[in-house]
């Protein structure tokens, strides 16, 4: 008998746009609707998972006891200003706290960085950033210019990390702990980033699992990408 009840769970979301494209853009698997990104949260209150704040990842991380039995971080990547407008909305009627990862390169402009493959969006300006973070969406790296880190020797590695995380610090007036790796690049040298000062880094998969029992590793946290399609229940019952 498996006593699987008493094994902690942990399950990171990652999100990358909330409703609509913009005019003149397209639909892509990463635009979730809002009325999809709210049966997802309100699927999970249901099932008993309770959401929690990047501080009370990283403090879980030290204290797994200190976490829920089913935690639910929920994560955004790139930054883009529906964050601000779509899904802060809906957050706020979950009381759900998330965490926002953005290439600082970007801040104020658009994903140039997707050129070709994915609509342009706007990315948030240094406002955007200061409200969400009022209003419990805490705001991390996503490097500084969104390339594979794993393709860069390892002088400009190290430059993406700190900048990225000097540049957040200065602007929003608080430490910069986590990143989540542009591409989900899995090939990262962990060293690097343990190094520029990150004390965890994010995963991101369509083999994204949740985490069971006290994570392991730190700068491999995998997360579950989440599309309009994302079969929420069966990646949370997998054993
Ligand atoms: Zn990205």
């Amino acid at each position: 008998m498996s006593n699987d009840k008493n094994i902690r769970s942990l399950a990171i979301l990652g999100y990358h746009k909330i409703g609509p494209p913009s005019p003149g853009g397209w639909e892509s698997w990463y635009y979730v609707p809002a009325a999809t990104f709210l049966s997802q949260l309100r699927w999970l209150c249901d099932q008993g998972w309770q959401f929690i704040s990047a501080a009370a990842l990283l403090r879980g991380l030290d204290e797994p006891a200190s976490l829920p039995e089913r935690a639910a971080l929920v994560t955004f990547d790139d930054g883009y200003r529906s964050t601000l407008t779509v899904a802060l909305p809906c957050l706020r009627q979950f009381d759900c706290p998330a965490a926002l990862f953005l290439p600082t390169d970007f801040i104020g402009g658009s994903n140039t960085f997707d050129q070709g493959m994915e609509p342009t969006e706007p990315i948030c300006n240094w406002d955007d950033l200061r409200v969400l973070e009022r209003n419990g969406v805490s705001v991390q790296s996503h490097t500084a210019s969104h390339r594979w880190l794993s393709q860069l020797d390892v002088a400009t590695q190290t430059d993406e990390l700190r900048r990225s995380k000097a540049v957040l610090e200065a602007g929003l007036n608080k430490r910069i702990e986590l990143l989540s790796y542009p591409y989900g690049d899995a090939a990262t040298d962990i060293a690097a980033v343990r190094r520029a000062g990150y004390r965890a880094a994010f995963l991101f998969s369509g083999d994204g699992r949740v985490n069971r029992g006290p994570v392991t590793d730190m700068y491999r946290m995998p997360r579950i990408a989440m599309g309009p399609d994302t079969d929420l229940k069966a990646f949370l019952e997998q054993r």
